[in-house]
């Protein structure tokens, strides 16, 4: 392909997007496949001669459409929405086009300066005062990781990485029991050890840390000859949506003088809303804290965006300056790849610029309300089911249930049951060593409808057990 086959091929690419998401509702939301079914389609080895853009697109129609789990369908209650919108997507498409690596203020200056722009419209967006300073990371993983690190180096007075942790203290970090995989994966990366990761029992509603357990263990830990370094809140954890209490958690930072990381990847969306705030209330008060937009406020994957309170204290853990690197303006500029793992970045702050400009905060925050909404109507309706269990209320869109006296078993059966029907995607998790249906929407364009019919859909499926 060249770039004259290239106009062609967008406007057919483009044409047939738009036409892809306004007749979504058409297909079954999880891929309907069997494992290998793909793979056999595809020949052994890449071909030595040009295959022409008119077969690739054929095969692109027959082998990956029908293998594709579609997470823009409305009907997609699994996990958490990885929302796309059109105006996102333009800028992706731009970005693309480009392709600029924007790892040093000089590399791109406008990739750097509309992303410092970026971050301060999102946290004045989501109620974080100004004195956030902010980077979009690739996920929230990466956004943990770093947070994690320079916990580790803020610590150990900055010897952490010449030295290694051989003969340092054992360090520890505090977290609730509820928390993302993600914490612990950084926790392993980070060199501390899965060990040194004490999870806290939750309680409440909202299962939220227990203020005394998580007290004590950094008392005693410290008495036992531990070094603590930091504790991880959560607003909205994935299985449940546990939201700890930050002020709480914040004051017992503050009395034993640790790092705090807020992980509020999926809810942080939602603090554009000022009514949902009470959900964070305190998360001012956090070192650093990762929301993503790239799930829930419709910029695709990858955004995670991570603001920090003292971003100096994660340059100083991830700066590092080859000859290579410097230019003659590094000390009046920012350069992004000193506050991220990776040296390269994407263009990201774009897409954020777009959505924002496209739909306004309030074009953002009805679609928010209007998820929670009716969201919360499905649950109120099903709650009232004879045959039903409501094991966790809803945190924003997020709530849990089971079929009354239903084992393990029957609860994976029925949510296979119903994911094979193809008219909504759902997924299980654990509540009280249980396994539980988890019931969470709100791709960008869903409607009240769609829930109408994850109602409809469920009731049916229940009716029939
Ligand atoms: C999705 C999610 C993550 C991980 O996000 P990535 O960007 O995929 O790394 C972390 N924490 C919570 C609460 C999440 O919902």
């Amino acid at each position: 392909m060249n770039w004259n086959e290239f106009t062609k091929f967008s406007q057919m690419a483009a044409t047939w997007g738009a036409d892809y998401h306004t007749t979504l509702r058409e297909l079954p939301v999880r891929a309907q496949v069997a494992p290998d079914e793909i793979i056999a389609k595809l020949p052994g080895s890449a071909p030595e001669t040009a295959e022409t853009i008119d077969v690739i697109w054929q095969d692109f129609q027959d082998i990956v459409m029908p293998g594709i789990t579609h997470w823009q369908h409305p009907r997609f209650f699994a996990y958490f929405n990885a929302n796309n919108s059109p105006a996102s997507v333009a800028a992706e498409f731009l970005v693309s086009i480009i392709a600029p690596n924007c790892m040093l203020w000089q590399a791109s200056p406008a990739a750097t300066e509309i992303e410092t722009r970026m971050m301060q419209w999102l946290a004045k967006a989501v109620g974080l005062p100004d004195t956030y300073k902010g980077v979009i990371q690739d996920s929230a993983s990466s956004a943990t990781l770093a947070a994690v690190l320079t916990m580790r180096e803020k610590s150990l007075d900055w010897k952490g990485n010449a030295k290694g942790l051989s003969h340092q203290k054992t360090l520890r970090i505090y977290c609730s029991n509820q928390v993302h995989s993600s914490i612990d994966r950084a926790i392993w990366i980070a060199g501390i050890g899965q060990e040194n990761l004490v999870k806290i029992p939750t309680q409440g509603n909202l299962k939220a840390m227990c203020l005394n357990t998580l007290r004590n263990a950094i008392i005693t830990d410290r008495s036992q000859g531990y070094l603590p370094i930091g504790i991880i809140g959560a607003t909205g954890a994935t299985g449940m949506g546990a939201c700890d209490d930050l002020n709480a958690v914040a004051d017992i930072a503050e009395q034993e003088s640790l790092f705090t990381h807020l992980d509020a990847a999926w809810a942080g969306a939602a603090m554009i809303c000022p009514e949902y705030r009470f959900l964070w209330e305190g998360a001012d008060r956090f070192d650093s804290i990762v929301l993503n937009p790239h799930k829930w406020l419709g910029a695709q994957f990858d955004c995670s965006t991570h603001f920090l309170k003292e971003p100096d204290n994660l340059r100083r853990t991830l700066a590092i300056y080859p000859e290579y690197l410097k230019t003659n303006v590094d000390a009046k500029v920012t350069d992004y790849s000193e506050w991220s793992i990776p040296l390269g970045r994407r263009f990201r702050a774009l897409k954020l610029w777009f959505l924002m400009r496209c739909y306004g905060l309030e074009g953002l925050r009805s679609r928010i309300r209007n998820h929670v909404n009716w969201s919360q109507s499905v649950y109120e309706r099903l709650s009232t089911h004879t045959k039903i269990e409501i094991t966790s209320h809803p945190i924003l869109t997020l709530w849990t249930f089971k079929i009354k006296g239903a084992t393990d078993e029957d609860t994976r059966k029925l949510v296979d049951d119903i994911n094979n029907d193809g008219r909504i995607y759902l997924t299980p998790t654990t509540v009280d060593d249980a396994l539980v249906i988890r019931f969470q929407g709100g791709t960008f364009d869903c409607t009240e409808e769609d829930f109408q019919t994850a109602y409809e859909t469920l009731v049916e499926f229940v009716d029939k057990i």
